[in-house]
Order: structure tokens, then sequence, then C-alpha cells
């Protein structure tokens, strides 16, 4: 069984067919549990609704670095009272995309928020799942300070270097591998898999995007995490089986309240 650890079903391009998906097409499919990860507000709110709703769908919730212009006290103090409830296993996805923020200003109004909601990641002694594009640096000074104070926690969709991928391993985090690993020019994610024990990695889809090879450019579903499992035996030389079990604990390890 695979633990797929961060997905949107929230999106309306799984309006035709969610209700299946998540009632029992996953589950026939061998995907055991699902976190459905909020970035925007709605989205958090719509990731408990699901966690509710269906057993095996866990959510987390926090805003994206993308969508910071839609925090404020009342969204962080919602965040503070929903992270006690039980089907909620994180705070993200949370962090830095400089990609398209060039705007210096807007770069810090970013790191604040990261910093705010690692705050109260730090404060509740719950994981966080970070997004980080574009800013390895300040992420990872960010990540270091939290972690000394123990937060711990998923970089997702990981795209930084396999020497950056062993300082997060050194301290305990985990990495975020997609289907971008099955992708031609994905030279450096095969080379931090290839480098990183596979006791730090956990499967993710980023559903509805990312959808690995033979499906890139379709929309994705957990389902299509088969594909990722294969790919990362072919790289380690071991089974699927072996994939599938060790970054299923994995991901009960730092999604403790999944384990119930
Ligand atoms: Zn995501």
């Amino acid at each position: 069984m695979i633990f797929e650890t961060h997905a949107h079903y929230d999106d309306e391009k799984f309006d035709p067919d969610r209700v299946e998906l998540l009632s029992h097409l996953l589950r026939e499919n061998n995907i055991g549990k699902i976190v459905n990860v909020g970035a925007t507000f709605n989205g958090c709110k719509e990731s408990i609704a699901l966690a509710e709703k269906y057993d095996d769908v866990y959510a987390a919730i926090g805003i994206h670095p993308e969508e910071i212009d839609e925090i404020n006290d009342d969204v962080m103090e919602w965040l503070a009272v929903n992270s006690s409830h039980p089907k909620v296993v994180a705070i993200g996805e949370i962090g830095l995309d400089y990609y398209w923020v060039k705007d210096e200003k807007q770069r810090e109004k970013q790191r604040f928020w990261f910093e705010k909601q690692m705050d109260l990641a730090k404060n509740l002694k719950i994981p966080v799942i970070i997004h980080s594009r574009d800013a390895a640096e300040d992420t990872l000074y960010t990540i270091k300070k939290y972690n000394n104070v123990h937060v711990k926690g998923i970089v997702h969709c990981y795209s930084y270097s396999k020497e950056i991928a062993m300082e997060y391993v050194k301290m305990g985090w985990y990495i975020g591998v997609g289907g971008v690993v099955t992708f031609k020019n994905a030279k450096k994610l095969v080379e931090t898999v290839e480098s990183i024990p596979l006791t730090s990695i956990v499967l993710e889809t980023d559903c509805p995007y990312m959808a690995p090879v033979p499906h890139r450019g379709e929309r994705n579903s957990s389902m299509y995490l088969s594909y990722v499992a294969e790919k990362i035996a072919e790289i380690k030389g071991i089974t699927v089986q072996e994939v599938e079990k060790v970054t299923y604990q994995n991901a009960l390890n730092i999604y403790k309240k999944a384990n119930k």
C-alpha cells in the first residue's frame, strides 16, 4: 500500500469523480492513506471537510507563499484552533516561492508569514509541509532555525541539489518525491533519490498537478503514484514493495496523527 502524503482533492478538476476516488477507487488501487493539503484559506476548510467525510483522508492546513495576501490575524487564529482537529496532521503547505516574485518587499512578506506559521507549528508541536521554489538558501536558513526548537516536516516537491537534501536528512526531515522523478530532465532529483536513504523519502503527487510519465501533462491522481514508486525502486535497485513499505512507515512517522 502507498501513503499519498500530498494531494489537492479539493481542486475543481476533481469535481467529476472526487467522491468515487475518495470513497473507494483509490483504496482499490493500492492507496492506503491520503493527506489533502490546503494552500488557500478556503482549501484548508475543504481539506478538513474531506478528512471528516472519508476515513482514509487526513488534512494539512496552512497558507501557501503565493496566497499570503489572504492571511490576517483571524486566519492565523483559525489555523491555531483547527490544528488540534484529530485529523489535521500538519501545518502546510507553507514556505517561500521566489519564482514569480521578484519584488523584495513581497519576498519579505513571504518570509514573515512563513515564520509566523512555523511559530504556530512550534507552539502546537505539529509537523509542517514546506513548499519552496527558487528560495533554497532562505528556506534552509529558516528550517535550521526551527529545527533547533524541534519543528520537523517534509520538503515537498523537492527541487534542489542532493547536497542540500542531505542537510535536511541529517536534521531528520523528509524529502517529498513525486511525478517529476519520472521526467526525462529530472537528473537532479534522480541524483537526490540515489544519494539519500529510503528512510527519508515520502511519496506524493501534488495532484491534480505533476502527473508522472507516461501521463505527463494529464490530470494527476494518487493512482499514478505506482509510477513514482517504480522509478524510485529502479534508481535504488530494490523492489517496489520495499519502496511502498518503507515510505508508508516514513509518512506515519512524520504524520503521527495518521497512526490512528
Ligand atoms: Zn501542493
